[in-house]
């Protein structure tokens, strides 16, 4: 069934203050804010098709920052004017032939599933739909300076995006306000107005801000971060002792009459603490990234593990809360090193000393750490993730 095509304006060539880059790749929360308004509509199921109208010295721009988005968008290039662009994306999806489009900025990319959900049923229906807000501040007409009169709200509302349409009126709608050479319609709706379809108002959302003025980027962003959630996860690993002259513990080299054996250092608190961090994420395990049937990882120093998991966190848009990790032993004595091995482990994942515990027990001569057979060591990682994650 042709169901519901996302087309998303993105080729302004407004930039943030200081930089040359326009405003829907630059990042928001770490992130290129065009991707983070494709991963929001990513989040409607019933959109099922994406189309990105981009300015034409954007490709390498555009394929940096969605790289990796299922179902990729295909790309329109944009016109000299806002309407021109939507009607090249419009253009674009003729081939799949959408039963309703929705048209949405770049810029808003807190648009919600609900919001989208309101406004397709609408458009079902054969109808425009676009959400709109209702003014609670009082309004002045000004003239030269003095207020010339106070505009009556009732009945008055500010408008945004995405705009919803049955695709093929607002397709035909687009072209006849091109042949008409009327290229000054200031959103979609005005073009379906222009043709005669109907425009019906759904209630709009405070949260869907468009990213326009510099003050907007820090709204964002505040936005953002109080969507972030806790969350934890735990590791656990074991190495034998064989012969050598020092083991690697947490990131520390400790001379020692036996080594631990294993594919690479064998440093088991900083393959704990891997997993633990990979655990918060529900992204696999040590082995199932790092395999240890592949001869790339055999003296693999263990810091590079322990940066991956952290890269993966940061990729995500998340950040480290704290790391723990306790190391199960008879000997060697691990307190003489145990500031060196926070200091490792906190450069290894960029947080600060104070938020990374190392921690040993002896077990009182018991089982096989007891016999001094091996080392076993045990993490608990805390990040914080964004909430839609
Ligand atoms: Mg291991």
């Amino acid at each position: 069934m042709p169901g519901l095509a996302a087309l998303v304006v993105a080729a302004g060539r407004g930039v943030r203050a200081a930089s040359d880059v326009p405003k829907q790749y630059a990042l928001l929360g770490g992130k290129p804010l065009l991707r983070r308004t494709l991963e929001a509509l990513g989040r409607c199921e019933a959109v099922t098709q994406f189309c990105v109208v981009i300015g034409e010295a954007d490709q390498a721009r555009f394929a940096a920052a969605t790289d990796g988005l299922r179902p990729a968008p295909s790309v329109a290039t944009g016109g000299p004017t806002r309407q021109a662009s939507v009607r090249h994306g419009l253009e674009a999806l003729v081939d799949a032939d959408p039963q309703i489009v929705l048209i949405h900025d770049a810029a808003r990319p807190f648009v919600s599933p609900r919001l989208v959900g309101r406004l397709a049923e609408v458009a079902e229906q054969g109808f425009a739909a676009i959400p709109g807000l209702s003014l609670t501040d009082t309004i002045k007409r000004v003239e030269e300076g003095a207020v010339a009169a106070t505009v009556p709200r009732d009945g008055l509302y500010t408008v945004q995006t995405p705009q919803a349409f049955p695709f093929r009126a607002i397709l035909a709608a687009h072209r006849q306000a091109a042949a008409a050479g009327r290229e000054d319609l200031t959103d979609d709706a005005a073009v379906a107005e222009f043709a005669g379809l109907e425009v019906r108002l759904v209630e709009g959302e405070e949260r869907n801000i468009k990213i326009t003025r510099p003050g907007d980027w820090a709204r964002a962003e505040a936005m953002i971060a109080a969507r972030m959630e806790t969350r934890t996860g735990q590791g656990y690993d074991v190495h034998a002792f064989g012969p050598g002259e020092a083991v690697w513990l947490c990131g520390v080299e400790i001379p020692h009459d036996r080594a631990l054996l294993g594919h690479s250092d064998a440093d088991v608190g900083l393959h704990a603490l891997t997993d633990a961090i990979l655990g918060a994420l529900g992204d696999g395990d040590i082995g199932a990234h790092f395999p240890p049937s592949d001869p790339v990882w055999k003296g693999a120093s263990s810091d590079r593990f322990l940066a991956d998991a952290v890269r993966r966190v940061a990729e995500r848009g998340g950040a480290i809360v704290n790391l723990d990790v306790t190391l199960i032993c008879e000997a060697p004595k691990i307190g003489p090193h145990r500031e060196r091995m926070r200091e490792a482990v906190a450069r290894i994942a960029g947080v600060p000393t104070a938020r990374v515990g190392v921690k040993a027990t002896t077990s009182e001569g018991l089982g096989f750490t007891g016999r001094r057979e091996g080392i076993a060591a045990l993490a608990i990682a805390t990040i914080r993730m964004p909430e839609e994650e």
